[in-house]
């Protein structure tokens, strides 16, 4: 489904992603992982367009994307749910919610994409009528999640979804994940929280420093050497 073949990417001058291959399939859930700065961020904000390659190529669906405003990727259907949530807080949760189905796939049945959104996010319906701002951390990332599901995508892009969550909610974010994925999403996770993310994921790649090191099953990495010392801590 996305393909990036020997990417290179930064800011201004400065190169981040140094001949970044990598390939994520229909229905996959594939991870990157790495140290803080080793460009994770960066790789998903150049598949979203926010950040336009300096060299490689980047296709979805067998259209090549690499330079696609983030606009037109949204249309195809790339949704980044960005780290820090985001939200707009001042607006409603629903307020919120519909923001997301700005892709044109999606605009014309938001209601119904609301429905069954709200149906997977029990909590976020108790929810609709308060203002994003006034909702716990945990509440926040859960709406951030169902504003992305709104635009209706067919790859999801989260961004350290459990960033700065209390261990009970990091675990409310993986169950809601894994049922997104049940639906048959197809998932490109970054995260700090390795372990949860290597149980969740099919595959998994090491970038460290702008370079994919290592690439494997999640279940390999889990049990990799080089993995454990790094980011498992074991
Ligand atoms: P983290 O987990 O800390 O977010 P990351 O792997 O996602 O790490 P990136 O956010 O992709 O890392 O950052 C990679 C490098 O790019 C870092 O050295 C960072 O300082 C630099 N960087 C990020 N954003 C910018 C920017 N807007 N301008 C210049 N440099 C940036």
């Amino acid at each position: 489904m996305l393909t990036l073949e020997n990417i290179h990417a930064g800011y201004g001058a400065t190169t981040i992603l140094q001949d970044v291959s990598l390939t994520v399939a229909a229905g996959e859930v594939v991870t990157i992982v790495g140290a803080n700065g080793a460009g994770k961020t960066t790789t998903l904000r150049t598949v979203a367009g926010l950040i336009a390659p300096t060299a490689g190529r980047i296709t979805f669906e067998g259209t090549d994307i690499t330079r696609l405003s983030a606009h037109d990727t949204v249309d195809l259907g790339i949704t980044l749910i960005p780290e820090g949530r985001q939200l707009f807080a001042d607006m409603t949760v629903r307020e919120n919610l519909l923001m997301g189905a700005y892709r044109k796939a999606a605009r014309s049945a938001q209601n119904e994409t609301l429905d069954h959104v709200l149906t997977l996010f029990p909590r976020v319906k108790e929810r609709l009528g308060q203002n994003a701002g006034s909702l716990s951390g945990g509440e926040q990332q859960m709406v951030a999640i169902a504003r992305g599901m709104m635009s209706k995508p067919k790859l999801l892009m989260f961004d350290e979804p459990s960033l700065g969550l209390a261990p009970i909610i990091v675990q409310q974010v993986f169950d809601v994940i894994d049922t997104i994925v049940k639906t048959g999403a197809t998932v490109l996770i970054v995260e700090q929280n390795v372990f949860h993310t290597l149980k969740a994921a099919d595959r998994g790649y090491v970038l460290e420093n702008g370079e994919i090191v290592l690439s494997d099953s999640a279940d390999a990495l889990l049990t990799n050497d080089h993995v454990r010392q790094a980011y498992l801590g074991i």
